[in-house]
């Protein structure tokens, strides 16, 4: 399955990956998806949204155990980042086929569609979707960087967007989600352990920040006549990096566009977009609200003027933790070592499925380069056997006829 992989949607130049919602390499990927899930006679659903379901067993059973993760990527994205969950998920039902285990609960893999938000700029947009968190009249009119809305876009490859939306009934089909993803920083190398279980992942949010000031001739022009919003955005990117350290957070400028953009103007308009996380949700506020205000102070020094609008701003996620303890139990095996069990900083469709009170856990698999959204990113082969090792592992115990079964972890109640 990886060896299919490699090479969609690879630039050459920079060895990165650039799989976008709904390019090209997206539908490569999803055909790719949907091949996998007809070789194993997994029945395909795709849902009103684009997220693609392989189900092992009749999913109108309820409680179902779903895994899986995402297919597109960041630009210049590593390649790992959400495929090692879907490989895995499946991989993880052949190693459970091939000893003759027998699910009493339905097994899901899951691809959700624009997991990156790279496109369209909404991160986890497919789960957002499913879950009801995002308007359908939002996402329709999103816009890539070619001004093409989702709505368009969606038309062109043949889905009708007028159907995105909620779909309760899938989700109450859901008892319980276990999504594999690489590890995106350094814990498990420092733990020296291939195999993590997440606690939660940090509150974020992406704000768009539009600097507003005056084109004119960069000879020309006076230093002190100028009103460049360059200068401000400048500063403030600044400021966020400093801010940021302050609160022993996380700020980010990984974006901009420049208008006119020309080497010998000065711009006219800087829109700039800041990724910002933190520990807790209050850190957050108080950070962005520092930087807004700092970067408001340098405008009027400068001339210039700021408008900031919040783009996608996600909650902190708290996993289950009965459900978090049942699954490191799971991973470790009968007598085996105890797991890590770390936060993250970096979103997933498992925040999105649990905020919609779906117990949820997540299994990381050790990244020696600690790099994530770069090429760098990497994992060990066996690293990665031992992952699907370990989802299987959960998924077993979590389908087996043992128990009552996760539902009772979590607050919710089906009543199938
Ligand atoms: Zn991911």
């Amino acid at each position: 399955m990886w060896d299919d992989l490699v090479p969609v949607g690879r630039d050459p130049s920079t060895g990165g990956y650039r799989r976008y919602a709904w390019s090209d390499a997206d539908l490569t990927l999803r055909e790719w998806f949907a091949a996998e899930a007809a070789r194993r006679e997994m029945p395909l659903v795709e849902d009103r949204n684009g997220n693609q379901f392989a189900w092992w067993g009749d999913p109108a059973e309820g409680d179902a155990v779903l895994t899986g993760s995402h297919l597109d990527s960041v630009p210049d994205g590593g390649a790992y980042d959400g495929p090692l969950g879907v490989v895995s998920g499946f991989a993880a039902v052949d190693a459970l086929r091939t000893k003759d285990f027998q699910p009493v609960r339905p097994i899901g893999v899951a691809n959700f569609v624009d997991e990156e938000g790279t496109r369209f700029g909404i991160a986890c947009a497919g789960s957002r979707l499913l879950t009801g968190t995002l308007e359908p009249s939002r996402a329709r009119a999103l816009r890539d960087r070619d001004g093409h809305t989702l709505d368009e876009v969606l038309r062109r490859r043949g889905r009708d967007p007028e159907r995105l939306g909620a779909e309760p009934e899938l989700l109450d089909r859901i008892g319980t989600f276990v999504e594999l993803h690489v590890e995106q920083g350094r814990g498990l190398v420092d733990d020296g352990a291939p195999i993590g279980v997440a606690s939660a992942i940090w509150p974020h949010g992406r704000w768009r920040f539009d600097f507003h000031g005056r084109a004119d001739h960069a000879g020309t022009t006076r230093m002190a006549d100028r009103q460049d919003p360059m200068l401000t955005y400048a500063m403030t990117a600044l400021a966020a990096n400093k801010q940021a350290r302050l609160a022993d957070a996380r700020a980010t400028f990984g974006r901009i566009e420049v208008v006119p953009g020309g080497t010998n103007a000065i711009p006219s308009h800087v829109r700039a977009w800041l990724d910002a996380r933190a520990a807790d949700e209050d850190t957050i506020a108080v950070l962005v609200g520092t930087i807004r205000r700092l970067a408001t102070e340098r405008a009027e020094r400068d001339g210039t003027r700021l408008e900031v609008e919040a783009e996608s701003v996600s909650a902190a996620t708290t996993f289950d933790v009965g459900l978090r303890d049942r699954v490191a139990a799971a991973v470790a095996g009968p007598g085996g070592a105890a797991v890590p069990v770390l936060p993250t900083g970096a979103g997933h469709d498992a925040g999105i499925l649990s905020a919609a009170g779906i117990p949820t856990a997540m299994l990381f698999v050790r990244n020696p380069t600690g790099v994530s959204h770069a090429p760098d990113e990497y994992a060990e082969f066996a690293d990665c056997e031992a992952g699907v090792a370990a989802l299987a592992r959960v998924l077993e115990d979590l389908t087996g006829p043992r128990d009552v079964g996760p539902r009772d972890t979590g607050p919710r109640d089906v009543g199938t």
